[in-house]
């Protein structure tokens, strides 16, 4: 049977709260784009535990595994960073719990997934361009910085530092990778791929990405339920590691 990996990320990050634009033509004017139909993305609330039980019980029935991309840290409008386990401390448990079962496997996400600082809504405009945290035209030290982060922080919460890297909008570039493989990072997952040897770089061709927003803010549960019940009928569903032989 041929692998299909699913993947959800945004697990964490501020952006839900701060990124915030209207694919409209001139509807990125003040309150408008906080409003649907205008309303292209934020603000919307992380998933509760209860929802997450939900996920499971869905992974469980058609036994699929999923690949949870984490942010590590929430961004405070004071340019404060909280790591994802003092921020979501349910969360944090029962997913803990579920990578211990072998049910989700836990993925680095990303530190920020924003330019720290550029981050709050603007008034006339979008902010969606500073919703992506590895911008080639930042310094290597940026780059450095957010890994070393985000995997100590994956680190103190899990006990170990994970090998995947989801780069938040598939935005990233050489020096993210020569980062990255400092800190234990030995896959890249995005349709953006970047020839670099000594590290594996997974196409989306086999993934099903979505994000908790899909979830959370548009399409509910039935949708999740439908989608995983489709996928499973001819496919193997794994993780997104699985694939690097693919
Ligand atoms: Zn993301």
């Amino acid at each position: 049977m041929k692998k299909i990996a699913l993947r959800i990320d945004d697990i964490g990050a501020s952006s839900k709260k701060y990124e915030v634009y209207s694919n409209y033509p001139f509807c990125n004017f003040l309150f408008i784009k906080y409003i649907y139909p205008f309303k292209a993305w934020g603000p919307y609330n992380e998933l509760t535990e209860d929802e997450w039980k939900k996920i499971f019980d869905i992974l469980v029935k058609y036994n699929a595994k999923l690949t949870v991309g984490i942010t590590s840290s929430w961004v405070t409008e004071k340019n404060e960073l909280i790591p994802f386990y003092e921020k979501f401390p349910n969360q944090s448990e029962i997913l803990k719990n579920a990578q211990k079962n072998g049910l989700i496997d836990i993925a680095n996400h990303g530190n920020l997934h924003c330019v720290l600082g550029k981050h709050l809504p603007l008034p006339f405009s979008s902010n969606r361009k500073y919703h992506r945290e590895f911008w080639d035209y930042l310094e290597y030290d940026v780059h450095d910085k957010n890994l070393k982060n985000s995997q100590n922080i994956l680190n103190n919460w899990l006990g170990y530092k994970p090998t995947l890297l989801i780069p938040p909008g598939n935005v990233y570039s050489i020096k993210t990778v020569k980062a990255a493989l400092k800190y234990s990072i030995e896959y890249i997952n995005s349709y953006n791929t970047i020839p670099y040897q000594r590290i594996k770089i997974i196409n989306n061709n086999n993934v099903f990405a979505f994000h908790d927003k899909d979830i959370k803010a548009i399409n509910g549960f039935s949708w999740l339920n439908k989608n995983i019940k489709k996928l499973a009928q001819s496919n193997d569903l794994v993780f997104v590691k699985d694939l690097q032989h693919e």
